[in-house]
């Protein structure tokens, strides 16, 4: 059993990367997703004290809608903090969905992600303090990848904006949109590591092939260093055959990328920013908070282990 099970045999080539790529070599696509996920070495940053200070920058990815992108951003940012980190959490969606989900209107919103991208406005102006820092979006966020595209370096626009906060954050984490576009490439471009909520169902697994390949390609032209760091099976019912099924294939195609902590499905995750609070506001004793606190555990586990690797 394998992604052959879920997957179509001829894979969809990656869309090229316009710009500052486009004079690059074309990069080879390997045909099998899981042999080059684990080839792709962890980022070293042990012994080099600098390193340390400057916050860690996880993108979470997938270019399907509704399968926790947001609630794992916003969670798993208010987990870190609790455990004592100071996070940043940044809506590159112009759904602004996550700007939402901390009682925030993204119709109102005056400045936001959008003018830090293209007009390079300090970041640190569309910053707000809820439960954790966030930096809004707003709906003109929806012309941004028009915007950007007339621009150049408009890969690295986020990137270049996260120097400021750098070193003032121990985690920076990015919420993308449910594509594979502009304003997930910055994200690319600018992370660390990229986390991968998914829905325990086979057709969620199957976007997975295309969202690596674009990250092979940002990689191969952009960010050498940035790497699938881990899988989240979200909306998780333990009850259902499928979904059990669906973890056997994540397990078998991803091994150790693969979180141990499940999500599971529970309408507390939906509740929660209607009132314009995470989960662990919202619900501190559940076990969704509890999810999202292993969660966190697991990541900050992860970062320590390659710090003494
Ligand atoms: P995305 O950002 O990937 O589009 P969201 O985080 O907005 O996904 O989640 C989509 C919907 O599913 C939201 O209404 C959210 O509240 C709900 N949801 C998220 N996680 C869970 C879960 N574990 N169980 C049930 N519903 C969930
Ligand atoms: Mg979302």
């Amino acid at each position: 059993m394998g992604l052959s099970r879920i997957l179509p045999r001829s894979q969809p080539l990656p869309e090229p990367l316009p710009a500052e790529s486009a004079d690059e070599p074309e990069v080879a696509v390997p045909s099998a997703l899981a042999p080059r996920l684990h080839a792709v070495p962890s980022s070293p940053v042990a012994g080099d004290p600098e390193e340390h200070a400057l916050a860690k920058v996880i993108a979470f990815a997938n270019q399907k809608g509704g399968v926790a992108k947001t609630t794992t951003t916003l969670n798993l940012g208010v987990a870190l903090k609790e455990a004592g980190k100071r996070v940043l959490i940044i809506d590159l969606d112009p759904q602004g969905n996550l700007t939402m989900s901390q009682g925030m209107n993204p119709d109102v919103i005056e400045r936001s992600m959008f003018d830090v991208l293209v007009h390079r406005v300090p970041i640190s102006d569309v910053i707000h303090t809820v439960e954790v820092d966030i930096a809004v979006a707003s709906i003109d966020l929806a012309g941004a990848e028009l915007a950007l595209s007339a621009l150049i370096g408009r890969e690295r626009a986020l990137e270049k904006a996260l120097i400021e906060v750098r070193d003032k954050y121990d985690y920076i984490l990015l919420d993308t949109p449910p594509s594979l576009g502009l304003l997930t490439i910055n994200a690319f471009v600018a992370a660390d590591g990229v986390i991968v909520p998914v829905q325990c169902e086979y057709l969620s697994l199957r976007g997975l092939v295309q969202l690596e390949n674009t990250l092979a390609m940002v990689r191969e032209n952009l960010n050498p260093a940035v790497r699938v760091q881990g899988i989240v099976p979200t909306m998780y019912d333990g009850r259902t055959l499928h979904a059990r099924e669906a973890i056997e294939i994540l397990q078998e195609n991803f091994g150790d990328l693969l979180f141990e902590t499940r999500i599971k499905k529970t309408v507390r995750y939906a509740e929660a920013p209607v009132k314009g609070s995470s989960v662990l506001r919202y619900d501190p004793t559940g076990p969704a908070a509890q999810a999202y606190r292993d969660l966190a555990k697991e990541v900050l586990d992860g970062a320590q282990a390659r710090e003494h690797a």
